[in-house]
């Protein structure tokens, strides 16, 4: 689990544990987590308009100013758990606001850090594929940034087509994706190329597990994306020499280990977890 996730966990924690506490967005992408805290009387609101406690949590994917404004009219009191890396994205996004470059942001439309990436701009476009730049239209001087979470590799090609598509323009290329995300991007291409098997563990709508998905699936033609142990299938192993496992940013260590308990217990080529440190036959790649 990467620190952004992590610390946010933790406040959200310290503050239900002080008193009732709304949550703005999910806090992480994954149920386990959201069970969790659910389980400790912390309730979730897609807006704050929803909210009926006096305290209201910003999540670790951050918000827009204009948003910040509207919790404060209300009288409510924010507790923030953006991510340092997300705060980076914010200023680097109006910096070039101020500067006069027309803000492109690749990433997730509807998803929370670009709604709050977004939030404070009148004018901007998001596009998440080669379709998307090429129904964008003409400026001056095009700002392009991205949602921490993207793959460093699709992002750096979508710049390049801004820049063919607009050669007049002057595009400039903030990157923005966090340490972690290009660390954990990283070594999961390491580890598919070893792997006859990767299983990616996170949450259905985690953004960054779901682009580790796609980047395994680059290098390995057998990647699956498991929620929890119980989603795991013992045939997925068949004939499976080097089996590669890993996580996205907001799954839980214990939610990773009971997977790998799982992936043991239905792969007879595997050793116990115990004995893999000394030369498994599973390849654990990204774990921070
Ligand atoms: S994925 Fe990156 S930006 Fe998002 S919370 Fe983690 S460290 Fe922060």
């Amino acid at each position: 689990m990467c620190f952004g996730v992590r610390d946010a966990i933790a406040l959200a924690l310290e503050h239900a544990d002080a008193g009732p506490l709304t949550i703005l967005g999910d806090l992480v992408h994954n149920p386990t987590v959201l069970g969790t805290l659910e389980a400790r009387g912390v309730t979730v609101a897609q807006d704050i308009t929803h909210v009926k406690t006096a305290t209201l949590m910003v999540t670790a994917h951050g918000t827009s100013e204009r948003t910040l404004a509207r919790t404060r009219a209300l009288g409510l009191t924010v507790v923030e758990a953006t991510c340092p890396l997300v705060h980076v994205a914010h200023r680097a996004v109006a910096t070039l606001a101020r500067e006069g470059y027309h803000v492109v942001i690749v990433g997730q439309r509807n998803h929370v850090e670009v709604r709050g990436l977004t939030g404070d701009l009148d004018h901007f476009d998001v596009v998440l594929d080669e379709g998307d730049v090429l129904a964008l239209d003409e400026h001056p001087r095009i700002g392009v940034a991205a949602q921490t979470t993207q793959a460093l590799e699709k992002v750096r090609h979508l710049v390049d087509l801004i820049r063919q598509r607009f050669p007049d323009s002057e595009v400039r290329f903030v990157d923005t994706v966090c340490k972690p995300t290009k660390d954990r991007q990283s070594a999961a291409i390491e580890m598919a190329r070893q792997a006859d098997v990767v299983i990616v563990v996170g949450g259905q709508s985690s953004n960054n597990t779901r682009e580790l998905v796609k980047t395994c699936g680059r290098y390995c033609a057998r990647v699956h994306h498991v929620q929890t142990e119980a989603d795991v299938r013992s045939e997925w192993f068949d004939g499976a020499e080097v089996v590669g496992l890993t996580a996205g940013t907001s799954t839980p260590d214990d939610v990773i280990d009971r997977v790998e308990a799982r992936i043991t217990q239905l792969s007879p080529t595997c050793p116990a977890p115990e004995a893999s440190a000394a030369g498994s036959t599973l390849a654990a790649g990204s774990r921070p």
